[in-house]
């Protein structure tokens, strides 16, 4: 049955991370989750199940507020998110969603209590932050979503070519040094299983920016309640199953040509045939925060991680700090050199 209220005070309910359960906000009642892990990942078995998304995604829904029945108004990405009016969350019915339904959720590990902390240690140990940022931080509220994302398994198996381009300084005759290019061909084939391929979703953010806050621990994946999301914003998927498989093997692709690279070292050129196999997927909701502030007139988007904690986004540089690192970098490389000229000269 699905807890709208809490029993004994009638005030909000809301998924507590610390708790792990979901948790009366008025007088702390809990009410325990059942932790499932026994949906796996599957085929695609539908391409065109996404089909009439992008009508969806044009207009906002009204629902009945299940607590205080006002109207609630759905912004047209969103299945999950609060009362205008109780300010309790409330639930787009699952069968309503002309897609794919939530199969899994990573649930939120750092509350919202914390976020704004970690989220601003975590900042500060960012370099070239202007002095006046780093004394005044944002203070904005963070906004806590669940990331639409499909996250994907896949086994490649590919051959590859290439060639390295290696160089070497030789003495001639008059003592004089010279250097030479030769090249090594070399070929092989590899093989990776991958086990969480991540693609991002949503309209909240794109396929860099969720790179940014990787990895997500998918131990913690659980089977989808709607218990884990009461109390935050949740966006619904706004790309194909096909267009996020393509994302989802470029990725796979990308790992596989850097541990080509890996092996072998000055690559010059390399061409990699990928075969994939065995893919399956599934739909899992992923804890996320937004950092909106604005700095020096500047709108600034930053995200963190709401299981592990990374952050991603842009952040505010200081244009003379900068200046200041390149001007030391350039001065410990053109010491030498001068030395040099002064010593050849
Ligand atoms: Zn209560
Ligand atoms: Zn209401």
């Amino acid at each position: 049955m699905e807890i709208n209220v809490c029993s004994s005070c009638g005030g909000k309910v809301e998924f507590s991370p610390q708790d792990k359960a979901l948790k009366c906000v008025n007088c702390g009642n809990i009410y325990p989750i059942e932790y499932k892990q026994q949906v796996v990942k599957h085929p695609i078995m539908d391409y065109s199940v996404s089909a009439h998304l992008d009508a969806w995604h044009k207009e906002n829904r009204a629902y009945k507020c299940k607590v205080c029945g006002a109207q609630v108004t759905f912004n047209k990405y969103d299945i999950a998110t609060n009362c205008q009016y109780c300010h309790t969350s409330s639930l787009m019915p699952l069968k309503d969603l002309p897609g794919f339904k939530p199969e899994k959720v990573i649930p939120f590990k750092i509350d919202k209590n914390r976020a704004k902390d970690e989220f601003k240690s975590r900042v500060l140990k960012r370099k070239f932050l202007p002095n006046d940022f780093r004394k005044n931080l944002p203070t904005t509220d963070m906004g806590a979503t669940y990331l639409s994302a499909f996250n994907f398994e896949c086994f490649v198996s590919a051959s590859y070519k290439g060639r390295q381009r290696i160089s070497s300084t030789e003495r001639d005759r008059n003592g004089r040094t010279r250097t030479v290019t030769s090249y090594r061909y070399f070929s092989g084939n590899i093989e990776k299983q991958f086990d969480n391929l991540v693609v991002e979703a949503s309209d909240k953010i794109n396929q860099d920016e969720i790179a940014s806050i990787l990895p997500y621990d998918f131990s913690e994946s659980y089977d989808y309640d709607n218990k884990f999301i009461k109390g935050y914003n949740v966006g619904y998927y706004n790309q194909t199953i096909a267009e996020a498989q393509e994302v989802a093997k470029q990725d796979a692709l990308h790992q596989v040509e850097q541990a080509i690279r890996r092996k072998y070292s000055s690559i010059d050129s390399l061409t990699v045939n990928p075969t994939y196999s065995n893919i399956k997927y599934n739909y899992t909701l992923l804890p996320a925060y937004f950092v909106n502030f604005s700095y020096k007139n500047k709108p600034y988007i930053n995200v963190m991680n709401g299981q592990m904690g990374a952050i991603g986004g842009k952040l505010p540089k200081s244009p003379i700090k900068i200046t200041l690192f390149v001007l030391m970098i350039l001065l410990v490389l053109g010491l030498p050199i001068l030395f040099i000229l002064l010593a050849g000269g």
